[in-house]
């Protein structure tokens, strides 16, 4: 659907530099979803594994050149880390999207509902579960972390049934559904002063202005 380099706004990785690779398709459907667009995979261009790498090798290679910093030598801890994104990007096999990323000597990371079958080689899992469409229980082991996006009061004791299922080194995040923030965003606090294992996750992307 679209990729961009940017820096990471969610989560552990928040304030990281990240190249977003954002898949179409999804069918969850949340009713909140800031992606809607991303829903209909047909209604986007498809591209093959070699030209997505190639356009991200391209874009960062002239973005950090732009910056004044060249990628090359640079190791994969000190590179840009590679979100894959959707949409729900689990609806595409990953295995060799992310062979070839880790091949150019990027960190690969994933937004996830974890509603469909878990594919690709993961640095990083960010598992968001979702109402509309729960994760399958073999993937949310497998979660780096667990992010929950916070809507209404209901979605605490939600948060908690995943953070049951987990690994014990998940890092856990409520993050406040973005329309609803004034009002939740008090609640998930006073949670999380209760409930220290909880961490706040915030979409800084969007108070900062960049995609
Ligand atoms: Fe939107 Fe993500 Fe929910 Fe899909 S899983 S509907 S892309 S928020």
């Amino acid at each position: 659907m679209e990729s961009f380099y940017t820096l990471q706004g969610e989560g552990f990785h928040q304030g990281r530099a990240a190249y977003f690779i954002r898949l179409g398709g999804c069918d969850v459907g949340c009713v909140w979803c800031d992606v809607k667009d991303s829903w209909d995979a047909t209604k986007h261009p498809k591209y093959s594994v070699e030209e997505i790498v190639e356009k991200m090798e391209k874009e960062l290679g002239i973005r950090n050149r732009e910056l004044g910093s060249n990628l090359q030598p640079l190791t994969s801890n000190l590179k840009p880390i590679v979100v894959i994104t959707g949409g729900e990007p689990l609806m595409h096999n990953l295995d060799a999207l992310t062979k070839a990323i880790h091949t150019a000597g990027y960190q690969t990371n994933i937004e996830t509902s974890g509603s469909s079958p878990l594919s690709g080689e993961w640095d990083w899992i960010c598992l968001s579960p979702k109402k509309f469409k729960a994760p399958l229980p073999e993937v949310v082991p497998h979660a780096s972390e667990l992010k929950v996006v916070i809507f209404n009061k209901s979605d605490f004791a939600w948060a908690e049934t995943y953070a049951a299922q987990v690994s014990s080194n998940c890092k856990l995040y409520l993050q406040p559904e973005w329309d609803k923030a004034a009002q939740v965003t008090p609640l998930i606090i006073d949670y999380i002063k209760a409930n220290p294992q909880w961490e706040l996750s915030l979409q800084v992307h969007k108070y900062i202005n960049v995609p």
